[in-house]
């Protein structure tokens, strides 16, 4: 062993607790454009994937069942080319004056529209009578949230049958436009363009949309552990995926959502590594999680470590702002847990509130509590709001109480 070496492991060694820094520098990495919103477009979360396998062997986590990644197959909608949207030849901006709906199919041309009235929605007669009129056929429906029924909003966000027949609906709303990903698609271009700059109603809409059905694509769970003294296992888990591109031009980055959790666990298997703890730790990543919990449903149905042998399972998802505390997902049905959380938090003064809600199958933790495995989904609260749109970007996240966070989890863990 040369000097140097000796002086690496010595400094290495001494590296202990949270590292802020490398926090950073892993979430701008998990957000650059090479990686293209760790989607589907591009191979962006394969790509992010490959990404995490270099990042643990450089930590130097220990393979499960020889390997560090767990494949498998889904169907995915996607948008790769051109995407472009304009009310009477005025350009919008992608990903803020409007978004494509994940499920809408590819569509090109100009098209005068109409307007989508409420009392159509239950009138059988009128709806047939305007699906065979020629003249509507070729038209684009324009479906206004502004001053809608609840009914035409329920219907709006459910839209999925083509009830008029028409190659595209816009509809237009007053509120945020939140993007995601689809597994199915429909038979018409769907669009939604926020009104809060929309002078007035577009006659006519030009669109150019590729999109791109997916039947097969190929994603992978990424996973590394270190053994402890008992093969009893903290398993903590984060999703990397994210939703990738809207079109060639832009992506959502997904800082918050969720390249802040993806880091933080570097970060914990970094603090980890070289030391022989009381369990086994596990760490995975899942891919798939925003189609779906896909990644994790996957793992669990063809699981790569015992079920039976994990302890407690720490889920960590939207991690970048904890101005006003954690939320534990399933804190009201493990409460002995929660109460362990809570009175950890409180004798070492870290985050202001420590709140508990009830089962929610809103992330990777949940396929695993439906096969019995005791655990938590925590995720941060703070001023932080971008989510799932092209602001949730890591110049945006503040990272507040990023070292009180780290440290309660570890804390916690280590009282398992
Ligand atoms: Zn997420």
């Amino acid at each position: 062993m040369s000097r140097i070496t000796l002086l690496l492991i010595l400094l290495s060694s001494v590296s202990q607790a949270q590292d802020i820094d490398f926090l950073k520098s892993r979430i701008d990495s998990l957000c650059a454009p090479r990686y293209h919103g760790r989607g589907y477009v591009e191979n962006g979360d394969v790509k992010a994937a490959s990404f995490l396998q270099r990042e643990i062997t450089a930590i130097g986590l220990s393979k499960v069942q020889d390997t560090s990644t767990q494949p498998f197959e889904l169907g995915v909608n996607t948008f790769p080319g051109k995407m472009s949207v304009s009310f009477d030849s005025q350009e919008l901006k992608t990903g803020v004056d409007y978004i494509i709906d994940p499920r809408s199919m590819g569509l090109e041309g100009e098209y005068k529209t109409f307007k989508f009235k409420d009392k159509w929605i239950d009138d059988r007669k009128k709806l047939f009578k305007i699906r065979n009129n020629p003249k509507l056929g070729e038209r684009a429906a324009v479906i206004d949230l502004r001053e809608s029924s609840e009914e035409m909003k329920s219907f709006a966000n459910r839209i999925g049958e083509n009830p008029l027949d028409v190659p595209a609906y816009v509809i237009l709303t007053p509120d945020k436009l939140t993007w995601s990903i689809a597994r199915r698609t429909v038979d018409f271009a769907l669009v939604r363009a926020q009104t809060d700059h929309l002078e007035k109603d577009p006659k006519s809409v030009t669109l150019q949309i590729d999109q791109e059905w997916i039947s097969d694509y190929s994603a992978q769970n990424v996973i590394g552990m270190i053994p402890g003294e008992s093969d009893s296992m903290i398993v903590f888990t984060a999703h990397y995926d994210h939703l990738g591109r809207m079109g060639k031009d832009i992506y959502i980055p997904g800082a918050n959502d969720n390249a802040s959790g993806s880091a933080m666990l570097l970060d914990l298997a970094k603090d980890y590594v070289g030391s022989k703890p009381k369990h086994t730790l596990v760490f995975i990543w899942f891919a798939g999680e925003e189609a779906g919990l896909v990644g994790s449903r996957y793992f669990v149905d063809n699981p790569m470590i015992s079920l039976e042998k994990i302890k407690f399972l720490i889920n960590l998802d939207l991690m970048g702002d904890a101005g006003k505390g954690i939320t534990a997902v399933n804190g009201k049905i493990f409460t002995d847990h929660f109460d362990q959380l809570v009175e950890i938090n409180t004798k070492n003064s870290l985050l202001d509130e420590v709140k508990a809600r009830g089962v929610a199958a809103n992330s990777d933790h949940f396929p695993f509590f439906e096969k019995g495995v005791p655990c938590f989904f925590i995720y941060t609260r703070g001023e932080y709001m971008h989510y799932h749109d092209v602001n949730d970007k890591p110049e945006n996240l503040t990272l507040v109480k990023y070292g009180e966070t780290f440290q309660l989890i570890k804390l916690f863990a280590e009282s398992l």
